[in-house]
């Protein structure tokens, strides 16, 4: 292409063109002769001329929005504007339709991949003033993957950080639910603090009835208020089917919530609803250290993004009540807050199988000595200070003091069942963990068992060492 400006302009075909933007015309035709005469190119300069000759012939005027598609047909594109010299019929399809409802093709190898645009042959005609149509279109696609992202809740990648996947029987009663799998599955303390149920088909909340924890009272709102009593309801009550979620609601001043999905019905001649722990991810989350699902989420980002984050998040963690018993790391930097410790947690939920259920109206309580000792341990006193009377204390249940190693005389208050049996409709077997057809010890009456084998293998393990030994376990 070596003619002159002026002659095109001229010419016959540019006729048109002259008269209706000599200006435009001049300057953009200026900036493609010399583009054009560097890079040695003429196609664009035909591809142009049949443009005009075409308009000419159509009878349409070349500022007509409207261009070529690759099919032939003048068509009206629904976002690209195209540079007023280009007549488009080299451009894929795609600039004819609308970036909003757009549907990506797949590319060669089968995946869709940088929105199936290919090159052009017409980039010198644009300028900052008219950015490519691949970047026209392009940015509306940014724009609109933006906006999808925005929409994407990722918490759950934080949620399913600490699981737990457990196998036994619906008929298992909530409170026992509660205090024998639920926390030593977390590693938490039994009895220190409320916790509530919440059946999510219609927001119905389940608690231990008279809790006298110190944050089901003090945190009433967060607590749900009232709940109806769990004693008396199990597991099926409130979980159907499968794909069913509940919540668990543990700690009202923390909260900490877990969610209880039923993934699986077993037949039932293939389980004896005993507990069987099958798996799970993530350590024991701190219990009472003012934390809580989300404060604790925030502490484990803050770990992962500095060695000051993750310092401070294993001083929580080991300040915790259910860490005290545990050594912190010699080097914080080295610890691996994911690691679960399924054996630790099916000794714990054995533990607790063995043991008789909580008192909730007399749980936790930690009490830093005020007084002599002997005026702190009357029966007044200690009555009093889990909130209790002689009169309301259940008989066959007593007040038990456990020093706290490390406080100063600090020790943890809370009523236990002394001679005082669980009822065989609220408990498990204490060597399996089935609700189903207990029957007590006939020698102690303290412990309840599914059957012969479950007794004889309890009592093998353990049972025998106290079984009418001592009433107090
Ligand atoms: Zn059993
Ligand atoms: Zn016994």
């Amino acid at each position: 292409m070596t003619s002159s400006k002026p002659a095109e302009c001229g010419g016959n075909t540019l006729g048109m063109w002259r008269h209706i933007s000599t200006g435009h015309c001049a300057r953009t035709a200026t900036a493609r002769t010399a583009t054009a005469m560097s890079f040695g190119l003429d196609a664009a300069e035909d591809s142009l001329r049949a443009w005009l000759a075409e308009c000419d012939r159509l009878n349409i005027d070349p500022r007509d929005p409207r261009r070529k598609t690759p099919a032939g047909h003048l068509q009206l594109p629904k976002f690209v504007k195209f540079h007023l010299l280009h007549p488009g019929s080299d451009c894929d399809e795609i600039f004819w339709q609308d970036p909003s409802t757009f549907t990506p093709r797949r590319g060669r190898n089968g995946y869709v991949d940088s929105s199936g645009i290919y090159p052009m042959n017409t980039q010198r005609l644009y300028t900052s003033d008219i950015p490519l149509p691949e970047i026209q279109f392009i940015n509306a696609l940014i724009d609109r993957k933006l906006a999808q992202l925005a929409q994407l809740d990722i918490t759950d990648l934080s949620r399913h950080r600490y699981w737990r996947r457990v196998r036994l029987s619906a008929g298992l009663p909530l409170s026992v639910f509660a205090d024998k799998i639920i926390t030593p599955l977390w590693g938490w303390v039994r009895n220190l603090h409320a916790h509530a149920f919440h059946d999510y088909k219609g927001g119905a909340l389940f608690g231990p009835k008279d809790t006298n924890a110190i944050d089901a009272s003090v945190h009433l709102g967060k607590a749900g208020y009232a709940y109806i009593p769990e004693e008396g309801f199990s597991i099926a009550h409130i979980l159907q089917k499968e794909g069913d979620v509940i919540g668990y609601h543990y700690d009202s001043g923390d909260n900490w919530w877990v969610d209880i999905k039923l993934e699986e019905i077993a037949p039932r001649d293939t389980s004896t609803g005993a507990v069987v722990v099958l798996d799970g991810a993530g350590g024991y989350p701190p219990d009472g250290e003012s934390s809580g699902t989300f404060s604790w989420a925030i502490q484990l980002r803050k770990a992962a993004q500095s060695p000051a984050g993750k310092r401070n998040a294993v001083k929580v963690l080991f300040g915790a009540t259910n860490y005290q018993d545990k050594n912190p790391p010699l080097d914080p930097l080295d610890y691996d807050f994911d690691l679960s410790d399924l054996e630790g947690m099916r000794k714990a939920i054995r533990d607790a199988l063995d043991s008789k259920g909580s008192l909730h109206y007399a749980s936790k309580k930690f009490v830093t000595p005020f007084a002599p000792m002997d005026e702190m341990n009357s029966d007044s006193s200690m009555l009093s200070r889990l909130g209790r009377t002689a009169r309301n204390m259940k008989k066959g249940t007593a007040v038990s003091q456990t020093p706290v190693p490390g406080h100063g005389g600090m020790f943890l208050e809370e009523g236990v069942k002394l001679t005082r049996k669980d009822k065989p409709t609220n408990t498990a077997c204490a060597n399996c963990g089935t609700p189903h057809d207990l029957k007590a010890c006939s020698r102690c009456g303290q412990r309840y068992y599914c059957g012969k084998d479950s007794q004889r293998a309890h009592w093998k393990e353990s049972h025998k060492m106290i079984c009418g030994k001592s009433a107090q376990k």
